[in-house]
């Protein structure tokens, strides 16, 4: 377990696993979101503006690992992201949530995140292909 604060402990910490670094600050990302358990930050190539990753502290990869209480505060988390992206931008009008779980269904980091992507009137033809190639495997 790594204590670095109060209050953010992280109980499954995986030393090769970017995502891990991002949750012990050991890489830089633009957080937007930070409580005991989840963490969110921008995607670093994203499908539109305001691309956020929601992801649990600890380190899990798939649905199929998550606690189901931990899976529920993602989702919690991941609703209070979408308010907040709203909130601060207007031209926001729908979301996407998408998790890739597995290798197969196109998930290319093995820490489980869930993706909160903006909507836009009008924006399909640049934002469809891309939210298609998070679908594809890598
Ligand atoms: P997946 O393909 O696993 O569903 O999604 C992984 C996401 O993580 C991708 O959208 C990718 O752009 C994002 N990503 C990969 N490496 C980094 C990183 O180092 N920092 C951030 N902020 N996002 C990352
Ligand atoms: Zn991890």
């Amino acid at each position: 377990m790594t204590c670095k604060e109060a209050g953010d402990c992280i109980e499954k910490y995986n030393a090769s696993c970017i995502f891990c670094k991002i949750v012990n600050k050991e890489l830089s990302s633009t957080i937007v979101y930070d409580d005991q358990r989840i963490i969110a930050f921008g995607d670093v190539n994203p499908a539109s503006k305001g691309h956020t990753l929601v992801i649990p502290k600890d380190h899990y990869v798939s649905i199929d690992e998550m606690p189901p209480d931990i899976l529920g505060k993602t989702i919690e988390a991941a609703k209070k992201v979408t308010e907040m992206l709203r909130a601060d931008d207007h031209t926001i009008v729908a979301f996407n949530l998408l998790n890739c779980s597995g290798a197969a269904s196109g998930q290319s980091v093995g820490h489980f995140h869930i993706h909160v992507i903006p909507r836009r009137n009008g924006d399909s033809g640049e934002v469809v292909p891309k939210i298609e190639a998070l679908l594809r495997p890598k």
